[in-house]
Formats: C-alpha cells, sequence, structure tokens
C-alpha cells in the first residue's frame, strides 16, 4: 500500500494477484449438488488444459458485434477519463478501459486474427500460458471493472469494453475461474431459481406478513398481495433482496397498486427479475433465469410484467433475457417507474409532494440510464413527489456507477479497491447537499450505502416506490 493525496493507496499487485479460492467449489462437489452433477454449475478442474479450452470457447463466442470491439479500438485514450477508476487512481494506467479490454484483445488477436498469428510481437497478440495466466485475468475482468459502460459512451469508435469484460468473465466461469461470491450466487441461482436461494415457504410468509402488516396499518381488510392470479393486468416480479433484506418496498408497491385500482398479481415461481447471469457473463445462466420469468407471466394469462426497481433485473429481463433464452418472448415488460408515472398522469393515484420534504438527489443506475434510456421517467415521479429535488452533476446517461455493479458486491476480495475509487461517488453525492439519495436499483441501494458508510456522509438511499407511497395522498 502506499500514500498518494493523504489517503490510503492499494497496492495494485496485491488486486491482480488474489489466488483462486475453490473452497466453495469443493463443498458443492462433497455434496453433489444437482446442478453441478448434471453439468450446469461449472467448477474448476487443474487437471484438465483450461487454457485450451479458453480458447476453444473464445472462437465459438465471439460474433461480430464483439469482433468490432476487439478490431476496433485506436488507443485514442479518449475513454480513459470516464471510467472511475482512472479518475480515481489517475497514475495507475492498469485502469484504463483500454489497459483492460486488450488484456482479451491480446489473446483474440493472437488465437483469431491473422495478424496477430504471424506477427504476434507488432501487433502485441498473446495467449495466457496457464492457470495462473487465467487467473490474473480473472482479477482483471472481475475484480477492476463494474462494466458501468460509461466508456463505451465515450468511445468514438464505438468500442464497448463492457461487452468484452462480459465475454471474458463467461469463459472464465465456465471453468470455474471466478471469485467465489460468483461462484456461490450462481450455485444459489441453479439450486433455487433466485440468487439469494429464499425458499418458497420464506417468499410466501413475507407476502403474507407483508399483506398483513398493510391490512393492519391501513385498517383495510381486503388489502391483498395476490399470488398466482389468473388474467391479470400484470404479474410483478421483484429482487430477492426484497424478500429478504427489504420487504417493506413490496409493502409499499402493494399499497399503491391497490389504491390504483389495480389487477395484479405475483407468482409462486418466476419471481426473481435479477440475473446473475449479466454479471457472471453466463448465457445459461441468464437463459433459466429468464426464462422462469416468462413462463410465469405465459401460466398465469398475465397482461404484462412489471419490474421493480433494479437495474440490471431490468436489462436482463426486458431484453437481454430473450435471447439468453433463446425464448419467443411477447407479452410487452416495463419498469415499474413507468406504471407509477401512469398512475400519476392518469389520475389513479394522488401524490404530494409536501410528504417528501427533505433535499432528496437522483443517482442513475448504469443499466436503467445508460443501456436502458430510463432518464426522465424517474425525474418526472421525483418533481411531483419531493418538494426539494436537486440533480447532481454529472448525471443522466454520464453519471458515475455506484460502485457496486456487474455483481462486485458479491465478490469481497475487490471491495478495498472498489471502497479507494468510491471517493469520487462520494464527492459527487455530498456536492448535492441532499439528505437523500433516490435510485431505481436495489443493486445501487446496495453500493451506494456502503460508500455513505465508508465516507461518513450524512445521507440515505431510498428508492422511487417508497417515496410515491409517502407522497400518496389517501382520501378518507
Ligand atoms: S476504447 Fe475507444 S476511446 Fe478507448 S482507447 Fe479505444 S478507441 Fe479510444
Ligand atoms: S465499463 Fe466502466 S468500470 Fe469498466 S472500464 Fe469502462 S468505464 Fe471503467
Amino acid at each position: 500500500m502506499s500514500k498518494q493525496s493523504g489517503r490510503t493507496k492499494i497496492d495494485i499487485a496485491d488486486v491482480l494477484n488474489l489466488p483462486l479460492e475453490t473452497k466453495s467449489q469443493e463443498e458443492a462437489k462433497e455434496k453433489k449438488l444437482s446442478s453441478f452433477t448434471e453439468g450446469r454449475l461449472k467448477v474448476y478442474d487443474s487437471n484438465i488444459n483450461n487454457v485450451d479450452i479458453f480458447l476453444k470457447l473464445l472462437s465459438e463466442r465471439v460474433n461480430r458485434q464483439l469482433a468490432s470491439s476487439m478490431v476496433g479500438c485506436v488507443h485514442c485514450g479518449m475513454c480513459a477519463e470516464s471510467c472511475h477508476y482512472v479518475l480515481a487512481r489517475p497514475d495507475d494506467p492498469t485502469m484504463t478501459p483500454a489497459y483492460k479490454a486488450d488484456k482479451i484483445r491480446r489473446i483474440f488477436k493472437r488465437h483469431m486474427d491473422w495478424t496477430g498469428r504471424i506477427f504476434p510481437w507488432w501487433v502485441h497478440a498473446d495467449i495466457p500460458r496457464d492457470d495462473e495466466d487465467l487467473n490474473r485475468l480473472k482479477n482483471i475482468v472481475f475484480g477492476t471493472c463494474s462494466a458501468c459502460r460509461r466508456c463505451t459512451m465515450n468511445c468514438p469508435m464505438g468500442v464497448d469494453t463492457a461487452l468484452l469484460i462480459r465475454l471474458a468473465r463467461g469463459i472464465l466461469t465456465e471453468l470455474g475461474i471466478v471469485p467465489e461470491g460468483v461462484f456461490n450466487v450462481s450455485r444459489d441461482t441453479w439450486e433455487t431459481g433466485n440468487q439469494m436461494a429464499v425458499s418458497e415457504e420464506d417468499y410466501l410468509e413475507t407476502l403474507d406478513w407483508m399483506k398483513e402488516e398493510l391490512q393492519e396499518e391501513l385498517e383495510i381488510p381486503e388489502i391483498d398481495i395476490p399470488v398466482d392470479k389468473k388474467y391479470c393486468d400484470f404479474m410483478y416480479t421483484i429482487n430477492p433482496r426484497e424478500i429478504k433484506f427489504d420487504p417493506r418496498s413490496i409493502a409499499d408497491a402493494a399499497k399503491i397498486f391497490h389504491f390504483a385500482g389495480e389487477r395484479w398479481t405475483m407468482p409462486s415461481w418466476g419471481w426473481d427479475q435479477t440475473n446473475f447471469g449479466l454479471f457472471s457473463g453466463d448465457d445459461r445462466l441468464g437463459g433459466f433465469v429468464a426464462k422462469n420469468l416468462y413462463e410465469a407471466a405465459v401460466n398465469l394469462r398475465a397482461r404484462r410484467i412489471v419490474i421493480s426497481e433494479c437495474g440490471h433485473g431490468y436489462r436482463s429481463s426486458r431484453w437481454e433475457g430473450y435471447n439468453w433464452a433463446e425464448y419467443d418472448q411477447n407479452i410487452p415488460s416495463e419498469s415499474v417507474v413507468l406504471t407509477l408515472m401512469r398512475y400519476i398522469q392518469e389520475g389513479r393515484i394522488k401524490v404530494d409532494p409536501s410528504k417528501n420534504q427533505e433535499p432528496v438527489t437522483f443517482h442513475d443506475s448504469c443499466n436503467v440510464a445508460r443501456s436502458g434510456d430510463l432518464v426522465d421517467e424517474p425525474r418526472w415521479i421525483l418533481e411531483r413527489t419531493c418538494s426539494d429535488f436537486r440533480e447532481m452533476s454529472p448525471n443522466r446517461k454520464e453519471n458515475f456507477c455506484c460502485t457496486g455493479g456487474s455483481g462486485l458486491l458479491s465478490m469481497a476480495e475487490y471491495k478495498p479497491l472498489r471502497m479507494e475509487v468510491a471517493e469520487l461517488k462520494a464527492e459527487q453525492l455530498k456536492a448535492t447537499g441532499a439528505k437523500l439519495v433516490c435510485t431505481i436499483c436495489h443493486n445501487c441501494v446496495d453500493g451506494l450505502t456502503d460508500v455513505i458508510k465508508h465516507y461518513e456522509l450524512d445521507m440515505k438511499v431510498v428508492q422511487i416506490i417508497e417515496l410515491v407511497a409517502n407522497a400518496l395522498v389517501i382520501d378518507p
């Protein structure tokens, strides 16, 4: 570690040399988990030629879109200042998007591009020599990039570094060369259908509990959180974090839906709209989760799927999941933000901004804003439900990541580096003077909470559903 600008700086070699932990993988083998024995959950095997498999999978997976990002970089450096890792560690060349992508590009050039095959020294082409090299690549693609796509937005050549990162992550996942947290969440998803291993019993009990709380609080015995009700206007899908840590967000949604006079339901299976496959690069896992959700809507004859506040869940369920699952999904889906906006526009619910007095700012989540273009709608709602809404700078598609994107929250070993680069986010939050930071992503709630705690900011994270529920005007 070294000291720079008053703060302790991490020695990046410590991050790049973090070893591969396989304790959880050994346990999965010993317990003969069905996902492992059926070959869905991949574990590390030191007795096979992992480099050869890596190269084979690379050849199979590079499509036209990926190839253009492999060959399109002219090393102009314009993306560097987009990356929060670079801005926080300006003297560290290993933080630049081009450096990270080049680690993958080099392999592509040596293995698949004729220039790299004939003149490897000329085009800096190279392949990993052994599992140590693959492990170092693991630490780069999982530990030094939150796949926020801010560099993608600012590349004149249209190079999508985050896409290359996801490609490498996906291949390493096939080899079991992954951070332990990534393995654990993948295991839980394969085994239980949701990424936090919530049992069906816990899920249904929590919904019941929230329903009873609402009935008591509002003194409305008929208020309901319906499960598996057919022919509804929409099926509501959530983040497992809402069951485990924040069930109040489900109660808030139910309260709003009730006063809007909505016909809605939640499914007993296929309710997890999050998708760790987006983060780990595992398309099979992504397809499994997305298909569960799509099929649940078909079985319930729902007219629409509404996705609760979650950035990567929105992206995965709304468009990426169709391809991973190879599923002809034709039930429309939308973020709950649009549902809430429609309720207010149509006068189905009334809101009073004076009920949310504290100054509030808005954090645009990477997957929702940069990848999903949902930027004006949350602001439209905040302007009508809060009396002091103020923008942070930069914002919208240029906003900085909460630092916990792309599954980094599950990878404890990279947290020191994440917290170091989070200084930029902390300054951005602090400059608003707001007491509340609203985000429409459960992942960002945890990412921002870590930043607030670490930098001791006088702020709290909230979500839009909470602010709308709070601003609701309930006629006697
Ligand atoms: S990724 Fe784009 S912006 Fe970055 S160095 Fe390459 S060409 Fe330039
Ligand atoms: S995707 Fe985000 S974190 Fe990754 S290199 Fe680009 S700007 Fe940096």
